[in-house]
């Protein structure tokens, strides 16, 4: 049987919370993981709104959502901690030894602590039922942009009205060969300023224009879009597609993993300890015994630095309080 490898502590959720979590738990020394269901950190101000500014994250007047992400990945980068991507929890037994096993649909991490910061959930793209698509899913069609080249010089066609679908349009236009938007309606959800930045650029916009069919074989060759007001087809030749159609989140197997919950909180004490030993939570997952909670990027900070201190405590014995910062070694 292989060797377990025991991390000190595990963070579920590479939100702001977790990314500080993760943070804060390597200025204590203690050996972290990072698992997050998507390839990318940041949770709901990666996915949701990372163009828009936030205004009540102290020390910041405004920031943008992210650059708020890109500053926690280089604060947390200090430590190295492990992270591993596209990977959603599945489930969670704590053994006799106290060891505690986190199952995902990749793989079984083991871990001495765990602090839940799962936010709303996990996040998964909303797809088209379209089953020509489907099959070029990872040869062609892609949700996420990790990687620019598979758009280098290519004929992409971009499906959606969001921010994520503008910015990508914007960021590749210059990148791809050709880019053409196509949007369901006449309205976006983007903000304002890039509208307008898409609309005078070389992007080719078709506005009431729905994916019907994607033509190759072996590779994308081409599609078929058509106008839902009246029906009419058109053929665009295209090598990719990428497709942002904004996102689903649920706990899902979270629910069954013996936690307390009131409503969808993960129910925890001042210590942001869970019902089980070891296991904590903060951020928007987690509530105190019957306080509403305050669902906000300050809070979760402060919840996850006394999470992953009482996690120290627990597996150490070691004071809660970490001394300041600047006497640290960083
Ligand atoms: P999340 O950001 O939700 O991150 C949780 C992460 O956990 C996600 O990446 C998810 O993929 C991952 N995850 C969940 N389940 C699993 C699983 N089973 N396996 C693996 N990974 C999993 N707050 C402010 O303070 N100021 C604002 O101006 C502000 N504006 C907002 C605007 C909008 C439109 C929205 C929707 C929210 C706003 N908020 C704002 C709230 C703020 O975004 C949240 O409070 C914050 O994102 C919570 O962070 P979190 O890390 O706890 O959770």
């Amino acid at each position: 049987m292989p060797q377990e490898d025991v991390f000190d502590i595990t963070i579920l959720g590479a939100g702001p919370t977790g990314l500080f979590a993760a943070f804060y738990a390597g200025l204590r020394e203690m050996r972290t993981k990072i698992v997050e269901a998507l390839p990318e950190p940041g949770g709901q101000l990666a996915v949701l709104y990372p163009e828009k500014y936030i205004y009540d994250v102290p020390g910041f007047p405004k920031v943008l959502a992210k650059d708020l992400v890109h500053n926690l990945v280089e604060q947390t980068d200090t430590w190295l901690p492990t992270y591993c991507y596209e990977e959603k929890a599945q489930g969670l037994v704590r053994r006799d030894d106290g060891l505690i096993e986190l199952t995902t649909d990749r793989a079984t991490h083991y871990t001495k602590t765990l602090i839940i910061c799962a936010g709303i959930g996990a996040f998964r793209p909303n797809k088209l039922e379209l089953e020509s698509l489907q099959r070029f899913e990872g040869n062609g069609v892609y949700y996420f942009v990790q990687d620019k080249r598979p758009f280098y010089r290519r004929n992409l066609l971009i499906v959606g009205g969001g921010d994520s679908a503008v910015d990508w349009a914007l960021n590749l236009k210059d990148y791809a060969e050709s880019v053409t938007l196509i949007h369901r309606r006449e309205g976006f959800r983007a903000h304002p300023s890039s509208v307008t930045e898409l609309m005078e650029s070389s992007v080719d916009v078709k506005l009431w224009y729905e994916l019907k069919e994607v033509h190759g074989d072996g590779y994308i060759t081409g599609a078929t879009i058509f106008d839902n007001r009246t029906g009419e087809e058109t053929y665009v030749p295209t090598d990719v597609i990428l497709l942002n159609l904004g996102f689903k989140a649920d706990l899902g197997p979270i629910r069954d993993w013996g936690l307390a919950f009131d409503k969808r909180y993960i129910v925890v004490n001042e210590r942001q300890e869970t019902n089980i030993p070891g296991v904590y939570a903060a951020g928007d997952v987690a509530q105190q015994d019957g306080v509403e909670p305050l669902n906000l990027i300050a809070t979760g900070f402060g919840q996850a630095a006394v999470a992953v201190n009482h996690a120290y405590s627990y597996l150490t014995g070691g004071r809660v309080f970490p001394g300041h910062s600047s006497e640290m070694r960083l």
